[in-house]
């Protein structure tokens, strides 16, 4: 068995050629996790061979549009171009409940009820939750909206920790203390440095203080690209790096 990480969609709320907005897929046994759903996740999916069609879990980090927008479609096209039976699960933030129910309001009461059995649960720091096989998902407040967390996929193989969209965090990093994988967010270079998101070097001092074993860095709006990424990071991280790329694959432990 392994736990694998393919980073799906690399970029921001920023339309680009080659960075699709926030996706990122775990595989582990029969559970296939989609994190995060923004625009352009369900072509990137299909282009990247991924078995969309069998995702068994949904896990958003928060509810800016570029990180859910694409999960009406995706709920439409399990009811509509697969023959879907098996259970879906929506994971999230407090208020995931809340903004489905929302959504079903606008896009139709289909979404709630699409053919298939759908759950919908908000997560609460604290109270992992089981995605099967021994997999467990937990949350951890970010500074980025009221709402945000960072995800940890807890399997026998290590552990992923996804920081979704967030500001330097001294206790996010004791949170993700010794994980295998640290998936951070690369926002903006210093120049523009803010409290809501990181920087190549803040994401760097992150999996630094957290001790991770690897960093790969994700989110990259258009300014950050004009920087060297990789080096402005090793500056304050001394592990291995990557900056990924749309349709990139990790093993994650061993
Ligand atoms: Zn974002
Ligand atoms: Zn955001």
């Amino acid at each position: 068995m392994s736990l694998a990480l393919v980073t799906v969609g690399s970029g921001t709320v920023a339309p680009s050629a080659a960075r699709t907005s926030p996706a990122h897929w775990v595989e582990r046994g029969d559970v296939r996790l989609l994190m995060d759903c923004g625009a352009g996740t369900l072509h990137r999916l299909a282009e990247f061979g991924l078995e969309w069609q069998r995702v068994s879990h949904v896990a958003l980090t928060h509810f800016h549009t570029d990180h859910f927008g694409e999960l009406p479609a995706l709920l439409f096209a399990l009811r509509h171009a697969t023959k879907r039976e098996e259970p879906l699960v929506v994971l999230g933030p407090a208020g995931t409940v809340r903004l489905l129910r929302s959504l079903a309001d606008g896009f139709g009461s289909w979404m709630l009820d699409p053919g298939y059995s759908i759950a919908v649960l908000d997560l609460k720091p604290g109270e992992p939750f089981p995605l099967g096989g021994g997999v467990l998902l937990d949350v951890h407040p970010t500074p980025h909206t009221p709402e945000s967390v960072a995800l940890r996929v807890s399997a026998p193989e290590g552990r992923l920790v996804y920081t979704g969209d967030t500001g330097p965090s001294d206790e996010l990093a004791a949170w993700a203390a010794g994980c295998d994988l640290l998936l951070a967010e690369c926002s903006l270079p210093d120049a523009l440095a803010l409290d809501l998101h990181l920087t190549p070097r803040r994401a760097g001092a992150l999996a630094q203080r957290a001790a991770a074993r690897r960093l790969v860095l994700t989110h990259f709006y258009p300014e950050v690209e004009t920087v060297n990424i990789r080096a402005e990071a090793a500056a304050a991280y001394s592990g291995p790096i990557a900056v990924a790329r749309d349709g990139d694959r990790f093993e994650v432990g061993k």
